[in-house]
């Protein structure tokens, strides 16, 4: 098949590789109903984490079951199935816990900018919808693999409640998926930070009711500001920057809630400094299998539409001009069709 490769930075190629397999029994292979470009993915992208070599792309997913491994029970061939970019047994004491992304027998799933993907232990892994979805609906399907599952657990580990003032710090698509969120959660305040007109826009249509354009000590100084010098009871870090962990930091009252979900580069928190805060961190890669039922089911229903976040569509062999789209922030995200 024709699949998507890393090479270096700015080199992304179309290219010939091998048909994924069933390699152990307890696999699945699913055909993609889309792919999609996440905004973790322009980390190696643009050279600010190293590709050792030549790597397939891609960890966002949903489409049929194409065939399972022999030990496979609860996924059958021709469901439709959503998944998370770890693969989890969801029987381990983490599972159980609901921190599926550090299940003791974890693998990562690679290679879904393609037409075809293999996703190991399918069973604990993958969740189907009720039935079968239509076109109108698999972009939204696809969000909560990981942009609404990520922002849902930014939300939810920021402990976001009905009438609480929550920030948040990103406007990618986790940072709008993050303000659907915490909508949906009940804040009676949702300051979005954003210096994008279309995405602000989509920030206040997801339930935004304020937005900040400052950032650094001045977009935390703007959130005291906003709500009486106190600070945000929850904020949400979506980027994964020094100065954006920091901004998030500053923006909370003490005794509030900091998630964090943006894969840190170069972060660094000063013992003493963070110590004085009073603030209270929970972060780390989202476990989306925890949220998947509820997610399907809000999506199914029609009560959210995370699937916006896509304004860029292209067909996949296109696949660089969707990376080099989001790496000039000319999109959002970019949706793949397969
Ligand atoms: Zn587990």
């Amino acid at each position: 098949m024709m699949g998507t490769v890393l090479y270096g930075p700015r080199d992304v190629r179309f290219e010939t590789v091998a048909d994924p397999k069933i390699v152990k029994p307890t696999d699945a292979i699913i055909r993609m109903a889309a792919s999609c470009v996440c905004g973790s993915d322009l980390w190696p992208y643009r050279g600010a984490q190293p590709v050792k070599r030549p790597t397939p792309m891609g960890h966002e997913y949903c489409g049929i079951v194409e065939e399972i491994g022999s030990a496979v029970k609860t996924v059958k061939k021709g469901q439709f199935v959503i998944g998370s970019f770890f693969a989890s047994d969801n029987t381990c004491p983490h599972c159980r816990h609901g921190y599926q992304t550090s299940c003791q027998n974890a693998e990562s799933v690679g290679g879904a900018q393609s037409p075809l993907l293999r996703v190991p232990l399918a069973d604990g892994t993958l969740v189907g919808t009720p039935e079968m979805p239509g076109a109108e609906m698999i972009p939204s399907l696809l969000a909560i693999s990981d942009v609404l599952g990520t922002g849902w657990f930014a939300a939810d580990a920021a402990c976001v409640r009905p009438g609480k003032t929550v920030a948040v710090v990103g406007d990618g698509a986790v940072g709008l998926l993050a303000v659907l969120s915490a909508r949906q959660m009940g804040a009676e305040r949702i300051i979005a930070m954003s210096r994008h007109e279309p995405r602000q826009r989509l920030a206040l249509e997801y339930g935004a009711t304020d937005i900040v354009t400052e950032r650094g000590d001045a977009g935390a100084e703007r959130i005291l500001e906003l709500t009486d010098g106190v600070g945000a009871d929850s904020t949400m870090e979506c980027v994964g920057t020094q100065e954006s962990m920091w901004q998030a930091i500053q923006s909370t009252r003490p005794g509030g809630y900091v998630s964090y979900v943006g894969v840190p580069h170069g972060v660094s928190l000063d013992g003493a400094e963070l110590f004085y805060t009073h603030v209270r961190l929970h972060g780390g890669p989202a476990p989306v299998r925890r949220y998947l039922p509820t997610l399907i089911d809000l999506v199914w229903k029609g009560e959210i539409n995370p699937g916006k976040v896509f304004d860029l569509e292209v067909p996949l062999e296109k696949v660089a001009e969707a990376y080099r789209a989001m790496d000039e922030r000319r999109a959002i995200k970019a949706l793949l069709r397969t």
